[in-house]
This record gives structure tokens, C-alpha cells and sequence, in this order.
């Protein structure tokens, strides 16, 4: 397994393949956006991690190459925190995910692992656990012991994004935005409709998991 890392700060890059060679991956990082874009063009590469911001060639120039060219490999977009314009303009030109910075190791080798299997680069089980619960994102089963419910769609994206993010607060503009595409007041309606949803589940399992609202800010695991 090997990922292509096309960002131009050093220290993170050099995180980022650090982190990737723990769970296994093997990684390439080009610092420039026409190095970049050159090894994502002949490179053999399982995925790629695209920053936005690049000397000589942006991320968006790189993945309209990528896409240009029927290239396969899925791309997971590398973006600043405020610019909510880039995200969409990712995922509207076929990027796999984004990301935004700053982000947690934890979270983008989440979805570096999510975006792999659903591409079926890698074979175990994508699930991911919290207190007694654990979600299976390939069966799209939820478990607790013996207990377990179907979940699907809306409310497997939400409880995926909890559980990615279990350690920190999750901004139910965020929530809202990342699942529904959009952050308005009609979607932060939706987020609490399926927070209630998500909850009801939990309690058919017999799970000791909360979905703690935090009060003015978003929504966090509690066990
Ligand atoms: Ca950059």
C-alpha cells in the first residue's frame, strides 16, 4: 500500500508519513504542486493526499489532471479550515474526501482507511468502536455484546463522524456540512433530527453511549 503525499510544509508531510508507516502504508511525499502532480500522473500509487495550497501548481489544477487523465486512484483533498468554497469544489471535481487543516492523525488515518475500503484497496473490516459500541462501516452493522442494529445512510455518516471524532466536540456546523453538503439552519434541523434517530438506536442495543449535546456547540461521545 502506497500513498502519495503532495503537501509543501515539511513538518507535516514528514507527519503524515509518519503516521501512515505506523499503520503499515508506505508513503511518497513531492513538496510542489508539478512534482506533484507528475507522480500522481505515472506513479503507482493506492491514494492520494492532496493539499490545496501548493507552490507552482494548486491541488485543483492537480486533481483536474488526475480526473483529465482517468486516473483511478481516489483522492482525499487537503484543505484550510475557512475554505468551505474549496471543499465543494473538491468533492464536485471527483475528489474522494477532504480533510480540513488543522486535523488530528487520528482523523486522517480514519479516513484514509474509510476511503481505501471503499475503494477495496484494503481487506479487513472497516469498523470503529467507542465505549461498548462498535460500527461496522462495511456491513452497516452497529453493535453492542450481543446486541446489534441496522443503521445506514444519514445516520452511518453521522455516527462515522462521531466516532472518528470521539475526542473532541463535533460542531453541528461541521455535521452538517460534511453530511449533508451544506451548513444552513434547515440542515442543522436534520442533524438534530438524526442525533435523535442515532440515539434511539443506541438504546435498543442496551448501549451505555451517549450523544451528549454540548451546549451552543455541537455534539460529543460520552460513555
Ligand atoms: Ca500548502
Amino acid at each position: 500500500m502506497n500513498i502519495l503525499i503532495v503537501e509543501d510544509e515539511f513538518s507535516l508531510a514528514d507527519a503524515v508519513s509518519a503516521a501512515l508507516k505506523k499503520e503499515g502504508f508506505s508513503s511518497t511525499i513531492k513538496t510542489d504542486g508539478e512534482e506533484g502532480e507528475y507522480g500522481a500522473l505515472t506513479g503507482s500509487y493506492d491514494l492520494i493526499l492532496l493539499d490545496v495550497m501548493l507552490p507552482k501548481k494548486d491541488g485543483f489544477e492537480i486533481l483536474h489532471s488526475i480526473k483529465e487523465e482517468k486516473i483511478k486512484t481516489p483522492v482525499i483533498m487537503l484543505t484550510a479550515k475557512s475554505a468551505m468554497t474549496d471543499k465543494l469544489a473538491g468533492l464536485e471535481n471527483g475528489a474522494d474526501d477532504y480533510i480540513t487543516k488543522p486535523f488530528s492523525i487520528r482523523e486522517l488515518l480514519a479516513r484514509v482507511k474509510i476511503v481505501l475500503k471503499r475503494n477495496n484497496n484494503i481487506e479487513d473490516t472497516a469498523s470503529l468502536s467507542f465505549g461498548d459500541i462498535t460500527l461496522d462501516t462495511k456491513t452497516a452493522k452497529l453493535t453492542c455484546g450481543e446486541n446489534e442494529v441496522k443503521i445506514s445512510g444519514k445516520e452511518m455518516n453521522l455516527l462515522e463522524y462521531l466516532l472518528i471524532n470521539q475526542n473532541q466536540i463535533s460542531a453541528r456546523e461541521t455535521l452538517a456540512e460534511r453530511i449533508w453538503g451544506f451548513d444552513s439552519e434547515a440542515e442543522y434541523n436534520n442533524v438534530e433530527v438524526y442525533v435523535t434517530f442515532l440515539r434511539r438506536k443506541l438504546g435498543l442495543i442496551g448501549s451505555n453511549v451517549k450523544i451528549k449535546a454540548v451546549r451552543g456547540l455541537g455534539y460529543r461521545l460520552e460513555s
